[in-house]
């Protein structure tokens, strides 16, 4: 895939429920692409994974018009299966019941393998590291803190939530007064919330995760988790998964449904939007409305969210993490995160920490960071990034603090900015062979402008 986005950008498909010709890779169907701009092949539609960005880590790859033989077929199969988990869902949550049920002095976790082993394997396991002090209840409690983060640069990254965001969340969910919580690769939430009913508090809530980490599967039953492909809205434990999560979205008893996502950053905005959207109609196959969402993705994404879901706004609300090099809170003073909640949800309901800054605009009807002015001439709090913007007549717009008005681009820029040459390439990489919008180098810049 790298090669062809070389010479060009590259669109993604999305096709219909009943088109169902997908091949499959070990990551469920996979996604119909097809490349844009100037190479040679241009408009020719190809499948490829839909979760792995990166093909070392599945290097699916097929033509759409290409002829696959019966003996290739066969050994796609074959390597699907081989890329399947050790253990099904119900073997994994039969050996968590035997694990806990070990004295402690017997439990193992091999952080190389990130299993829980049992006794009996533990000759398997000899040359591997070993955590064995590590295991007590309370710590199977946390596995986000037991589990390594996957690291995996283009696809599986982990960032998890600090913990002020991740209370904030919960809190903030609570004070709305929903009782069930879909937890779509939002790991530590969901067991911050299985710690919170655990503590006994009341009203108890509901979690479902949804996640592609099997290692979860060790930890949470089939009631809790579901391993989930949501680039593909794929269950892999089928009719059984996709029936029991059918019966999460139904609002029994007004116990009220809310989606929230955290999706991993390198990811396509359009198959994400698909997914959230075929969640949203199974919800409504049993609710009346509509299904409150939070997608949680950097503000740089605002306009494509937004094309796929006109409804949402964006909120000023900053979501900081544990283990992001450059987002986290720290004593040092904070970095901005650009992370932000887009929603449904009504903004002027979600009441942002006073302590942090946040304060009510009266106009906007809704929270915003401190720096966010109101600027009566755009008749907005305009700021994006947390800093104070300024407004510019020329441009008639507010802009970024260190933008400057160029005379000879028309529009404001950074002071050194490549004047003059934006207008033709695109304005991303400034490479003259494709536009912004199908820039391949836009996506893989996680948590860059
Ligand atoms: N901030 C969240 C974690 C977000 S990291 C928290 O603290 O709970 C992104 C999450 O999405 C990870 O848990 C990762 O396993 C999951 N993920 C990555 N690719 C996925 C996919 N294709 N389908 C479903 N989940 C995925
Ligand atoms: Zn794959
Ligand atoms: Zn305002
Ligand atoms: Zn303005
Ligand atoms: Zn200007």
């Amino acid at each position: 895939m790298d090669d062809a986005v070389d010479s060009g950008g590259i669109e993604v498909i999305i096709q219909n429920e009943e088109d169902k010709t997908a091949p499959r890779c070990p990551h469920g169907p996979a996604l119909l692409f097809e490349k844009t701009g100037n190479g040679e092949e241009k408009g020719r539609r190809f499948y490829a994974c839909s979760a792995c960005r990166d093909r070392k880590d599945c290097n699916f790859f097929q033509w759409a018009d290409e002829k696959i033989s019966e003996a290739r077929m066969l050994a796609r199969e074959e390597q699907n299966r081989s890329k399947m988990p050790l253990f099904s869902h119900q073997e994994y949550s039969s050996r968590f019941r035997e694990f806990v049920s070990l004295p402690l002095e017997q439990r193992r976790f091999c952080v190389d393998c990130q299993l829980l082993i049992l006794p009996e394997e533990r000759a398997t396991h000899a040359k591997h590291k070993a955590l064995s002090e590590d295991t007590t209840v309370q710590r199977l409690k946390r596995p986000s803190l037991l589990l390594c983060p996957l690291d995996n640069k283009k696809s599986n990254a982990q960032y998890l939530f600090a913990d002020r965001s991740c209370h904030f969340l919960l809190d903030m969910l609570l004070g709305l007064g929903f009782q069930k919580i879909l937890c779509v690769g939002t790991p530590r939430l969901h067991e911050v919330i299985k710690l919170r009913n655990m503590k006994g508090k009341s009203p108890k809530m509901k979690s479902l995760l949804l996640d592609i980490d099997y290692r979860y599967c060790q930890f949470y039953g089939q009631d809790e988790f579901c391993r989930y492909n949501m680039f593909n809205h794929h269950f892999f434990d089928d009719e059984e998964a996709v029936t029991f999560f059918q019966g999460f979205l139904r609002e029994e008893e007004g116990a009220k449904v809310v989606m929230i996502t955290d999706p991993p950053f390198g990811g396509l905005v359009k198959p994400l939007a698909n997914s959230f959207s075929q969640m949203a109609i199974t919800w409504k196959n049993q609710n009346k409305g509509q299904m409150p969402m939070i997608w949680i993705f950097p503000y740089f994404f605002e306009s494509r969210i937004l094309e796929c879901f006109p409804s949402f706004s964006m909120l000023d609300y900053q979501v900081d993490y544990d283990n992001h090099p450059l987002y986290k809170h720290g004593k040092t003073g904070r970095k901005q995160s650009p992370v932000r909640l887009f929603t449904n949800l009504s903004p002027k309901d979600i009441i942002l920490p006073e302590d942090e800054g946040y304060r009510f605009c009266s106009v906007c009807e809704r929270y915003v960071s401190a720096g966010n002015k109101h600027c009566p001439k755009c008749d907005t709090c305009p700021s994006k990034d947390g800093r104070e913007w300024r407004h510019c007549d020329e441009c008639g717009r507010c802009v970024k603090p260190s933008w400057r008005h160029c005379s000879s681009c028309g529009h404001c820029a950074l002071p050194d900015h490549p004047c003059g040459q934006s207008q033709t390439g695109c304005f991303n990489c400034g490479s003259q062979k494709h536009k912004l919008r199908t820039c391949p180098k836009k996506h893989n810049k996680r948590f860059s402008e």
